[in-house]
């Protein structure tokens, strides 16, 4: 509550800080879809893509961003369209594809969010945002926090205090055909993927899927995630006959390259579950990505997420503390109920 006010005066000097990046222009990938493509900005927060479906009673918005300047740049091509938003999907819940909901639903309160209902889970007593949030209010200010320190905890805490706006007002909890937006979508759900449920759509219309962060290069992030489930959900996707995947951070994927990932993970899985050092399965993801990669600072990036992802996915037999599924992990069993342990710390991180 008491850093509302924070909040404001961070929207304000967001609005009118020279050096804020301009909000992502929208592109055309394929007949009536659009991406609003997501960065990730130096010093802050990353934000995920957005695919934008022209339907016939307005647009669906796929995933909404972090950033005011990433939701700026979703409304102004409603504007240009001069179609309303009619739904947001979001593929889940993690902040850098959910917080915009909140700007874009104060312009469009008719919009309907579809999602799973995973969010409440991680907004509810306990729950992964609900533990960062608790730990973001009660750090302490710094005279010392960089400034773009301070405006994403404030951002993060702005979209906490307004965390109705990431439920779903149209809940899917099951794979299947929907209509939204008059525009007919084959809606897929993956239980235990990057989070305890993520949504994926595949467009028969365009061969275009929209895969969230089941994709998201340099590295995967595993924060949340079941890697076992996450893979199978990569082979789901892989069985549809799309020509374009759109990932929830990078750029759209053809079937090759999607494939060079999905073996990619599926290795690097193999390799947490070895012996083998940290250093060692971080080489072999960024050698088995390298084509997907396009500098030494995205090879180097790539390399230092997949050695650190090692060391957390081990602490808790091959899963993040926060994966609910018991099995399939893959990782052989360490016989020290290790996860368990992972699954009972209600501690928080970054
Ligand atoms: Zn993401």
């Amino acid at each position: 509550m008491i850093l509302r006010p924070l909040a404001l005066l961070v929207a304000l000097l967001q609005t009118a800080a020279p050096g804020v990046p301009a909000p992502p222009a929208a592109r055309e990938i394929a007949p009536g879809t659009f991406l609003v493509p997501g960065a990730m900005p130096p010093d802050r927060g990353p934000d995920g893509n957005t695919v934008i479906l022209a339907g016939t009673t307005g647009l669906i918005v796929i995933d909404t961003g972090r950033h005011p300047w990433h939701s700026d740049g979703i409304l102004a091509f409603a504007k240009s369209r001069n179609q309303p938003v009619a739904a947001i999907l979001n593929t889940h819940w993690h902040l850098d594809h959910s917080s915009g909901n909140r700007r874009v639903k104060a312009v469009y309160p008719q919009a309907k969010v579809y999602t799973t209902t995973a969010v409440d889970r991680a907004i509810g007593p306990g729950g992964f945002l609900t533990r960062n949030a608790d730990a973001a209010r009660a750090r302490t200010p710094d005279a010392n926090t960089p400034a773009t320190v301070a405006e994403e905890a404030a951002l993060f805490l702005a979209t906490m205090d307004a965390s109705e706006t990431l439920r779903p007002d149209v809940p899917v909890e099951r794979s299947g055909a929907m209509t939204i937006a008059g525009r007919p979508l084959a809606v897929h759900v993956a239980t235990d993927a990057v989070t305890d449920g993520d949504l994926w759509l595949y467009d028969e219309a365009t061969r275009v899927a929209v895969i969230g962060d089941l994709v998201t290069l340099p590295a995967p992030f595993f924060e949340t995630a079941c890697p076992a489930r996450w893979q199978a959900a990569l082979d789901e996707v892989w069985a549809n006959p799309f020509t374009l995947a759109v990932p929830g951070h990078g750029a759209p994927m053809s079937r090759d390259a999607f494939d060079t990932y999905r073996k990619a993970f599926g290795n690097f899985r193999s390799c947490v579950g070895s012996d083998k050092l940290p250093a060692a399965c971080a080489e072999g993801w960024t050698t088995d990505v390298g084509s997907l990669l396009s500098s030494d600072a995205d090879r180097k990036q790539a390399t230092d997420y997949a050695a650190y992802y090692v060391g957390f996915l081990r602490k808790n037999g091959g899963a993040s503390a926060d994966c609910r599924s018991k099995q399939g992990s893959g990782i052989r069993d360490r016989g020290s109920g290790i996860r368990d342990q992972g699954q009972k710390g209600l501690g928080t991180r970054d």
